[in-house]
């Protein structure tokens, strides 16, 4: 007889509780497939629906309004996700207090739209490798922006393209030709009268993609663009008036924002994954196919067991990715609320554990929801059903923020500072604790000791022994 643990749950008090007025909001569905629009109409309307929610959100819901959004809307268009997910969060996390007052109510409160330019046509995964230049002139307390090459041209960034005015463009900081590396600093790349481009600078759009066209991800060049010394984020590494550089404590705080948006891609990929679950269970239960005698008349097609195999462990799937993105959320919070108070002795603990649940959740997402379109037969493939959206958007998602190869290695490599750790017979703390243990064999008659405990430590065993 198996033995359960029962588990009080309501996902929908967990997951949707400040957004459930908006669930039935006919101003934010959607009443054309969005395969019928030109890329100019998808990223209007996706603009339109993102205003409109925004003005209905509270000032206090303002700051997770990408959160909220994704919430309902995993499938969908979105208008400028990248404002608040990296803008403005870089922004939060980069600004010293002064810089703060100044930016940060400009950004949340959409007084200006911002970009996040990082990647460039020549690099994307190796960002030492980045040609964008930021010489510092001590006689004006400027810096000169600069990409001097066809490979440095920024390439990728959303809403660069069309809608942004203002971007964190990431450039390597030159004082009296000595590089100091990357730094992020904040441009104006349009005109807030009458959206032209400032001077130096030239964007566009990158044009179609698999995915997510109602974003304009674009391109930009620079030539020999002004800006003031106290447009360089400057919580951490500071340049004096006079060329001085100051280090600041850890240079891995640079990129905290991605670090945000990786744990958030971890929430949306378990949100997509939910959403193709519903609707391939759904499908499931109403299609009737086959007779299992003849006579006997057709059946659901969710009886047949193939079926059920396939979908039940999407569905299961979707519950892990939803715990596992909770339980690296809590500690993401924390560790990036320590960061700001200037402790930031974490950050390669969480960039790894994010680097890997980043490449996992994503990789699972799109494997399950292929799943679930085939479990939908023919209609699956119709884009009435959502789901080859929701499979395109998801399959994206596997290279940005980091390519998931790349970002598994990262993973693994910090498991083997651990092994090694270990081996020196130093002690495992935070989420990598349960490597310190000695597992034994106690647990492996499963049937007579399925309770969650047990689980748990049989799944710390595996992975202890999947380590080293
Ligand atoms: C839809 C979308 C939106 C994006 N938005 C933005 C944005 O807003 N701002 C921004 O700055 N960037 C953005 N990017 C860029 C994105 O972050 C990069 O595309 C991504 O980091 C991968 O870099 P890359 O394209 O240079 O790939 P590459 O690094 O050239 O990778 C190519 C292949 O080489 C492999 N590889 C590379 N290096 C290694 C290594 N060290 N070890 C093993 N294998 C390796 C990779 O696994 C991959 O298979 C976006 C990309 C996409 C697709």
């Amino acid at each position: 007889m198996l033995q359960y643990e029962f588990i009080n749950f309501n996902l929908k008090t967990f997951y949707f509780t400040s957004v459930a007025s908006l669930e039935n909001d006919t101003n934010l569905q959607d009443e054309n497939l969005s395969d019928f629009l030109s890329q100019e109409e998808k990223i209007d309307f996706a603009i339109k629906k993102t205003i409109y929610l925004f003005r209905k959100l509270g000032t206090n819901e303002r700051e997770y309004f990408m959160f909220l959004f994704q919430n309902f809307y995993p499938s969908q268009q979105l208008g400028f996700p990248l404002h608040f997910a990296m803008f403005a969060s870089t922004l939060k996390l980069l600004c010293n207090p002064e810089q703060a007052n100044y930016w940060l109510p400009k950004a949340f409160n959409l007084e200006i739209v911002g970009s996040y330019a990082q990647t460039e046509l020549g690099h994307g995964t190796f960002l030492k490798g980045l040609e964008t230049t930021a010489v510092y002139d001590p006689l004006n307390e400027e810096f000169v922006l600069n990409t001097p090459t066809i490979t440095s041209t920024k390439w990728w960034s959303g809403q660069l393209g069309k809608v942004a005015n203002y971007c964190i463009i990431i450039a390597q900081l030159y004082i009296k030709n000595k590089c100091y590396g990357n730094h992020p600093f904040v441009l104006q790349i349009r005109s807030l009268e009458d959206h032209s481009f400032m001077p130096g600078v030239i964007t566009g759009d990158i044009g179609p993609k698999m995915a997510l066209n109602s974003i304009d991800n674009g391109f930009m060049k620079l030539d020999n663009v002004r800006i003031p010394r106290n447009q360089l984020l400057m919580k951490y590494d500071q340049v004096l008036k006079d060329g001085t550089y100051i280090s600041g404590p850890n240079k891995k705080s640079m990129y905290a924002s991605m670090m945000t948006v990786r744990c958030a891609i971890i929430m949306v990929s378990a949100q997509s994954l939910a959403a193709a679950c519903t609707i391939a269970v759904r499908y499931s239960v109403v299609r009737q196919q086959s007779e299992a005698e003849q006579g006997a008349g057709e059946q659901s097609v969710l009886n047949f067991q193939t079926q059920q195999y396939r979908l039940f462990s999407a569905l299961s799937t979707t519950y892990a990715l939803f715990f596992a993105w909770k339980s690296v959320n809590e500690a993401c919070q924390q560790i990036l609320t320590d960061a700001a108070q200037g402790k930031t002795d974490q950050f390669l603990f969480l960039h790894s554990i994010l680097a890997g649940l980043k490449s996992q959740s994503t990789w699972l997402a799109t494997k399950y929801i292929q799943t679930c379109r085939e479990c939908c037969g023919g209609h699956g493939i119709s884009s009435a059903s959502g789901l080859p959206l929701l499979e395109s958007h998801t399959a994206v998602s596997c290279t940005y923020e980091g390519d998931n190869t790349v970002m598994i290695l990262q993973t693994g490599k910090f498991l083997l500072k651990c092994a090694r750790d270990i081996f020196q017979g130093k002690n495992l703390v935070g989420f990598v604790s349960y490597l310190n243990a000695n597992y034994t064999t106690e647990h492996q008659d499963v049937d007579s000791n399925l309770h969650l405990s047990a689980l748990l430590r049989l799944c710390q065993h595996r992975s202890k022994r999947t380590c080293f």
